[in-house]
Order: C-alpha cells, then sequence, then structure tokens
C-alpha cells in the first residue's frame, strides 16, 4: 500500500470512531494516483455513495497534506471481485484476472468486525455461560449445530463481543469464509437505498450467494419494519437452507420482540436461544482485572472489588468507570488505590450509598439464620451463634474487601486475628466442596445482591 494512503489512514483513524474507521475504511483499496488523481476501490455503489457523502472531505483533505499536492482529488471505483473475507491478517490471494494488469495486494471487505471483541478477552461466568459456550460450537461449527443462534440479554452485557467473537474465530479457522458483521440498522438502511438506487440484485447477491456466515447484531431494530423483515426472512432462508451459519443478537427473548412477524420468530427458534444476564459479582472483579490489564491501568485488588461492587448491571458502564477513573488519576497524578477511586466515585456516581455495607450482610445474615445482632456480635461460642458469626466475616471479607482489623471492631470488638481464622475456617470448607454451606453462603449473597 502506498505511503500516502497509509498516512492518510492513520490520520482519519484519529478522526473517526473505532467502528466507523473500521467499517468504512477497511473496505477501501488504494490503486495508484493517475496525474491529479487518487483512484481508490470500493466494493459496491453503496460503499461509494456513502463514503462520498460521509468522508469525501476528510479523505480529500487528508491526502492532499499529506502528498503536499492541493491539487489532488480523489475518485472510487467499484471492484465486485473485491466481496471476500474479513479484515484480519492472512491475506487472501485475489483470483487472478487475465487482462487485468497485476495487484499488489488483494483486496478485503471488512465485514466490520470489531478486533477488540473476540473469546480471548471475554470473561465466562455463570451469566453467561451458556451464550459462550453455544456462541464458540457454532464457531468451531459453523451452520451445523446451534443454527441459528439467537443471543439475547440486556444493554452492555456481552451480546456484540459474542457476536464479533464468532466471526474472528472462524475467520481463523477459515480464512477463506466469507463473513458478514452488520447490525439490524445497517441492513436496513442498506436495503432501502438499494432499493431506491436500483441495486436490490447486487445488495440480495451479496447477502445470499456472498456470504458464509452472516452475523446480525440487535435484530430488534426490525420491529415494525415490515418490508426489511420480509427481506431478511428471504436471506435467513437462503443461508439456512445452504448451511450457512446465522446468528442473531436481541436485547429481547424472541418472542417479545414486538410488531415481529412469527414465521421469523418461529425461525430464530429453530436453533439455540442463550440468553446473558447480568453478570455475578466475581465475573465483574474478572472482566475489570481484564479490562485493565488490556489498557495497562494498574490497579490492586481491592480496587477491582470495589468497582465490581458499585457497578452491578451493565458491563458498559463498568468498563467505562474504570476508564474515566484511570484517566483521572492520570491527570492527577495520583495511583489508582483504594481511597482514590471511592473519592472519584463517590463525585460522578450519586448512588454510592447503594453500596453493601458489613451492615447489610450482617443483617442478611441475621435473617437467614434467625439469630440477633447482638448474638453476632457478642463473644458466645455456641455453635447456633459462632457459626453463623463465621459466615457473616467471610463474607465480609471476601465480598466487601474489608480489613481483619475493621472487622474485629464491627463485629463487637474481637481480635483480627479470630476474624482471620473464621475466615479461613469457611474459606477451607467451601473448598472441600460442602455443599450445604455453598448453599447457605449463595443464598445470603442472592439476598444482597451480590
Ligand atoms: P451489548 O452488545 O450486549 O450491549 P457489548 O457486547 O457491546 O454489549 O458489551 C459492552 C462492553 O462490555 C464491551 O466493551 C464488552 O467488551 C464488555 N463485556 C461485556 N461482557 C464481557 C465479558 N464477559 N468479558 C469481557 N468483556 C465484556
Ligand atoms: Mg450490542
Amino acid at each position: 500500500m502506498s505511503e500516502l494512503w497509509e498516512s492518510t489512514l492513520s490520520d482519519l483513524r484519529k478522526q473517526l470512531s473505532a467502528e466507523s474507521f473500521a467499517t468504512w475504511f477497511g473496505a477501501i483499496a488504494f490503486d495508484g494516483i493517475e496525474g491529479d488523481l487518487v483512484r481508490l476501490k470500493v466494493p459496491n455503489r453503496f460503499y461509494s455513495e456513502w463514503i462520498s457523502s460521509h468522508f469525501l472531505d476528510l479523505i480529500v483533505t487528508a491526502v492532499r497534506t499529506h502528498a503536499s499536492r492541493p491539487e489532488l482529488s480523489v475518485r472510487f471505483d467499484l471492484d465486485e471481485t473485491m466481496i471476500t473475507s474479513t479484515e484480519t491478517k492472512a491475506p487472501t490471494v485475489a483470483p487472478p484476472r487475465p487482462s487485468s494488469r497485476p495487484r499488489p495486494e488483494a483486496p478485503r471487505l471488512t465485514t466490520g468486525l470489531n478486533p477488540k471483541y473476540r473469546f480471548d478477552n471475554f470473561i465466562v461466568g455463570p451469566s453467561n455461560q451458556l451464550a459462550h459456550a453455544a456462541s464458540a460450537a457454532a464457531a468451531s461449527a459453523p451452520g451445523r449445530r446451534y443454527n441459528p443462534l439467537f443471543l439475547y440479554g440486556g444493554v452492555g452485557l456481552g451480546k456484540t463481543h459474542l457476536v464479533n467473537a464468532v466471526g474472528h474465530r472462524v475467520c481463523a479457522d477459515k480464512p477463506d469464509a466469507r463473513i458478514l458483521y452488520v447490525s439490524a440498522e445497517r441492513f436496513t438502511n442498506e436495503f432501502i437505498w438499494a432499493l431506491q438506487n436500483h441495486q436490490i440484485n447486487e445488495f440480495r447477491d451479496r447477502y445470499r450467494n456472498h456470504c458464509d456466515i452472516l452475523l446480525m447484531d440487535d435484530i430488534q431494530f426490525l420491529a415494525g419494519r415490515e418490508q426489511t423483515q420480509e427481506e431478511f426472512f428471504h436471506t435467513f432462508n437462503a443461508l439456512y437452507h445452504s448451511d450457512r451459519q446465522i446468528v442473531v443478537s436481541s436485547d429481547v427473548y424472541p418472542q417479545q420482540i414486538r410488531e415481529m412477524e412469527d414465521r421469523l420468530i418461529s425461525r430464530f427458534q429453530w436453533g439455540l436461544v442463550a440468553d446473558i444476564q447480568a453478570p455475578e459479582l466475581d465475573t465483574r472483579v474478572a472482566i475489570v482485572r481484564k479490562k485493565a490489564e488490556q489498557e495497562a491501568i494498574v490497579i490492586s485488588d481491592e480496587v477491582a472489588l470495589f468497582l465490581a461492587q458499585m457497578v452491578k448491571s451493565n458491563v458498559r458502564e463498568l468498563e467505562g468507570t474504570l476508564l474515566r477513573l484511570a484517566v483521572k488519576a492520570e491527570l492527577l497524578k495520583r495511583p489508582i488505590d483504594l481511597e482514590f477511586a471511592k473519592d472519584a466515585l463517590r463525585a460522578s456516581m450519586p448512588r454510592t450509598e447503594t453500596l453493601t455495607s458489613v451492615e447489610d450482610v450482617q443483617r442478611a445474615v441475621c435473617e437467614y439464620f434467625n439469630i440477633r445482632m447482638g448474638d453476632l456480635k457478642s463473644h458466645r461460642r455456641h455453635r447456633s451463634v459462632a457459626h453463623p458469626r463465621m459466615v457473616a466475616m467471610y463474607l465480609c471479607r471476601q465480598r466487601l474487601g474489608t480489613s481483619y482489623t475493621e472487622l474485629g471492631d464491627r463485629f463487637g470488638g474481637k481480635d483480627h486475628t479470630t476474624v482471620m481464622s473464621a475466615v479461613r475456617k469457611i474459606g477451607g470448607l467451601i473448598d472441600k466442596e460442602d455443599v450445604d454451606l455453598r448453599g447457605t453462603v449463595e443464598a445470603i449473597e442472592r439476598k444482597l445482591g451480590l
């Protein structure tokens, strides 16, 4: 690729969101300069029109600047052979075309896969285990079992992440596979555009004949859009009947998508419907750690735990909170310790008081075992109170990260070594698969919403 185009791209990458950059610029191939004309190839008219109307100014300005040639302009040429695999590594060799001049690099159509969303950085926990396993299975044997795969779950819980991960995995296993990742919204826009511009055959050809894996995100967008649903229905049938894998995501269960045709809903249920729930505390902690590692943010376990306790229902928000914290720490040149995290979050989140406290845990434990708070904090050693006390100490330590000394105080003035041995004892029993005890601890955690 020419240096000019490379520097133009890196310039544009800075100005656009990662998503639009990947979607639109991965699909452009540089095709040389002729006179004053920079020639770029795009896979179809939809691309050329969209890019011309949205990004032409940006491209022209960047090209002129980097070439120091204010007279340059840009032209798009269609190249239908560009509809091939995805944006990733393995360069695929273009089929030789006898009469055309040699091509230095095979152009590839970016399918809009987000390079950040892969299986290896997806944290698996009970909340998303099924969806994860089904996605991995669909990716390893596309079009066979679990077709279609329907993933549903609330906002920010990892649907888009998993859908992309399927695409990357297939692409790594089968570099020739033609993978199309598209949001239902973009599918709709392309469809309408194709209708208006007499390109419907091309549109159909692309989705029905040039696609081995269709990854359709946020299908609920099709609600109430009859004509697009009809189109998707036929796309679905064409792919399904030629054993092509279809993965669909939605923020609700198929039957709950309003104004969706029954015949589509029933097709969604032909394969596997897997849900993603809000992650449990441990999973959230692991997600925070993973994200910190990826972004090279240094945080202690205490801080990871604190963030995971603060933001419970949405992974995107959890990540956002971590990133904001990191930015703030960098600006103020402070390490991200617990105190700093608490201060920073108190300012930005008025709901800090919803954080589970030692007292909440104590109350929940008393309720569960039907004992009085006074007993819990007493020095009585009878098993009926000593056991709940140890469980409460364990939960506070494990789930809230409270220090041994503070716990000693909060449990009626006990020595920190007493707390330590209680925590160790309960932890040991749980590790030894004490099913009853584990059930107890989980029940109390559920009560606390941990
Ligand atoms: P959705 O499409 O369900 O709204 P996304 O897939 O966009 O959610 O996820 C939101 C953010 O949370 C993304 O940055 C994603 O990487 C991250 N995320 C969600 N679940 C997980 C997980 N289990 N492990 C790692 N990151 C996750
Ligand atoms: Mg999404």
